[in-house]
């Protein structure tokens, strides 16, 4: 249907962590909300993770607010899985309105608040808050030769296990945590090569992601936030990224300069056959819906005080990474970016409604 069908204070599109953070404050709030996801199932990106995937920090650094993640029977890092569960019964838990799978087309200005499109109807709204993550917007850079090139190229996003590499010829390209992760699981069934920028920054083996969200907590109640962090490294040394350096195939090389059609062309001329391309090279937000704003930059991000955008009121940003709050893209830290963001969500919604 063309016409508003729905009319809520405030809409949150995506229903992962992040959005299921801001419905546990929304909640708290007694305001008029609903979430709306494009996937079929709870979770958002985590049903998608490699069968292998564990958090880097154990349950209960691992946990959204109010209610801590279970603890794996195993007393490891939880699985992707484990994961999975903690946000379906989260959602469960807290009774938030998710309304799935919907898909978020545009977001328009409309009266005093905003109309959002979406593939089920329109919805009127006061506020909007972003909680797209960025898995549907995975980033692949662009080499001469790319799109001649017959061997298979597949991004971290799709990733599930080794299975379809196995005996082939394999540049893992990419050199951070997922980088890492799947050259340690793809050289065990193929011959690989890791292809990165520059040397990778392997941290100590004892720091895990608690280590790093304390040290960073320290840094922000330092008010330090937005400092560089200590140059103390990118990858973390899980237990297959160790094991793979026991196996000796932890080395890097800097990129190649093209493709050609069976493979690629390095530095010094060398040409090399390759059967496929794993890109673990990240994400840019997914964000494409809000074009017709006017508010995105040319890096696919919105300018933000805080998690509101700046130039926009009543649109806000929620779990992107630093750029929309200290620690936001994790899942203990995006807790404080959704309660300060539903904060200035209630203050916003009085104040609009008497201006
Ligand atoms: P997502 O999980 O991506 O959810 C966003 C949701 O919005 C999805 O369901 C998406 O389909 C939906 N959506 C997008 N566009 C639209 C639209 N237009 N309309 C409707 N719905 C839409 N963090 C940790 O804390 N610990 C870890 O150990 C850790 N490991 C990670 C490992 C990997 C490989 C990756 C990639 C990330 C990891 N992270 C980790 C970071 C972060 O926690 C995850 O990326 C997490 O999925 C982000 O959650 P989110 O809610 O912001 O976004």
């Amino acid at each position: 249907p063309a016409s508003a069908d729905f009319t809520t204070d405030v809409l949150v599109i995506g229903a992962s962590q992040s959005g299921l953070a801001v419905g546990y404050y929304l909640r708290r709030a007694g305001l008029v909300y609903a979430l709306l996801d494009d996937q079929g199932q709870p979770g958002g990106a985590w049903p998608h993770g490699w069968d292998s995937l564990r958090l880097f920090s154990p349950a209960d650094a691992s946990s959204l607010p109010g209610w801590l993640m279970p603890r794996p029977a195993d007393n490891g890092f939880p699985a992707r899985d484990a994961v999975v569960d903690y946000l379906t019964q989260y959602e469960q838990r807290y009774e938030l309105p998710v309304h799935r799978p919907v898909r978020v087309e545009a977001v328009r200005r409309s009266g005093k608040g905003f109309a959002v499109q979406t593939d089920g109807g329109t919805w009127q709204t006061g506020a909007v808050v972003c909680a797209t993550g960025s898995w549907r917007n995975p980033f692949v850079p662009t080499y001469p030769g790319q799109a001649d090139f017959g061997g298979v190229q597949l991004h971290s996003a799709h990733y599930y296990d080794a299975t379809p590499f196995a005996g082939q010829r394999v540049l893992v390209v990419g050199g951070g945590n997922s980088g890492a992760q799947l050259l340690a699981e793809v050289s065990q069934v193929a011959r690989t090569t890791w292809v990165t920028e520059k040397e990778p920054r392997f941290l100590p083996d004892d720091v895990d992601g608690r280590v790093l969200f304390t040290q960073a907590t320290q840094r922000y109640h330092a008010g330090q936030e937005t400092a560089p962090p200590p140059t103390l490294g990118d990858v973390v040394m899980v237990d297959s990224v160790k094991e793979a350096r026991r196996r000796g195939v932890l080395s890097s090389v800097r990129p190649f300069v093209r493709f050609t059609r069976t493979g690629v062309v390095w530095a010094d001329g060398r040409e090399e056959a390759v059967d496929a391309v794993l890109w673990c090279t990240g994400f840019r937000p997914a964000l494409a819906f809000l074009a017709a704003l006017g508010v995105l930059q040319p890096d696919g991000r919105v300018a933000t005080t805080g998690t509101q955008a700046t130039a926009l009121p009543g649109l806000w940003l929620v779990g992107y990474g630093s750029w929309t709050g200290f620690a936001s893209a994790t899942l203990i830290g995006v807790g404080r970016s959704a309660r300060a963001t539903v904060d200035e969500i209630k203050l916003f919604l009085v104040y609009n409604k008497s201006a």
